[in-house]
């Protein structure tokens, strides 16, 4: 029997993701956990969607007393191997440093149970794993474990200004943002290249906004299911166990604010620091469908 396929979700953080995770997690047969193993989780402070507290809530209690979860978690957090582990032009490196790595080995095969893990808790058909880090997807694939691939991005000025609200990047400049944008996503172009079996499918946050249930039915063909209109409604019908974004998974009893439409304006970026962040990510960004303005 072929294992299941490792299904993840790649995005830069603050493009959005926290929404694809609650309108997919939403789906009946569909498990996705949010931005698992945040460092947050650490120190207990993230909230759950379900409306507890990320320390208090059923399914995180289970999944974090899971040796496997404490694993992920503490291992290849910084150093050299996680560099290595984030470049696909070393991918023969990769692949070499499995045999001869057994903690490596250990690693890929705790981050290809976790899937299994939480399918046991949930019963869900298929679980996306939500962390976003290039070694999450990278050593999945030095393994030959048949991978797909949600690649999420958000327009690179958007993402700019996503980035330049939030208090940890106040040192960081537009062009910083864009370098980042551009470093991370060709990244994830390149390793949905490196095995012959990877499934790969892009969607813009925009796109998810505007035209939730076309861009989820995409979706959802992708991960072989059918679109389901529970997925509009997240926390509707059953409780959700997302981790994410504290604007979507706020404080317990706040409920689900509905899918807003993206700011397509940019008004909140110079013009001139707008042409900076274009000139830097401009070129990935158009062959991945996003024109300069809208
Ligand atoms: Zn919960």
């Amino acid at each position: 029997m072929t294992p299941p396929a490792f299904t993840c979700s790649m995005a830069v953080s603050a493009s959005g993701h926290s929404l694809l995770a609650l309108l997919l997690d939403a789906h009946p047969q569909l498990t996705h956990p949010g931005d698992t193993i945040l460092s947050a989780h650490l120190f207990e402070s993230a909230n759950c969607a379900c409306g507890k507290r990320h320390a208090e809530c059923e399914f995180w209690a289970r999944m974090t007393t899971w040796e496997g979860y404490v694993y992920l978690r503490d291992h290849l957090r910084r150093g050299p191997l996680k560099t290595l582990y984030s470049l696909p032009v070393l991918f023969p490196l990769q692949r070499a440093g499995l045999v001869v790595h057994p903690g490596l080995r250990r690693y890929a095969r705790t981050l290809l149970a976790y899937p299994e893990r939480v399918q046991e808790l949930t019963g869900a058909q298929a679980v996306i794993y939500g962390r976003k880090r290039l070694a999450d997807l990278l050593l999945p694939l030095a393994t030959r474990a048949t991978v797909r691939i949600l690649h999420f991005t958000k327009h690179p000025i958007a993402q700019a200004i996503s980035f330049s609200r939030r208090k940890a990047r106040a040192g960081q400049t537009p062009a910083d943002f864009a370098r980042e944008w551009r470093f991370y996503n060709r990244r994830v172009l390149q390793a949905a290249r490196l095995g012959p079996d990877t499934g790969y499918l892009h969607i813009r946050y925009e796109d998810l906004c505007l035209r939730p249930e076309e861009t989820l039915t995409a979706v959802c063909a992708f991960l072989g299911v059918a679109f389901h209109p529970d997925m509009l409604r997240p926390g509707a019908q059953r409780p959700s166990h997302v981790i994410g974004a504290r604007s979507l998974v706020g404080a317990p009893g706040q409920p689900f604010p509905g899918i807003r439409p993206p700011d397509l304006s940019f008004a909140d970026l110079p013009s001139a620091e707008q042409e900076i962040v274009w000139r830097i990510a401009g070129g990935l960004a158009a062959g991945l469908g996003y024109p300069r303005a809208y």
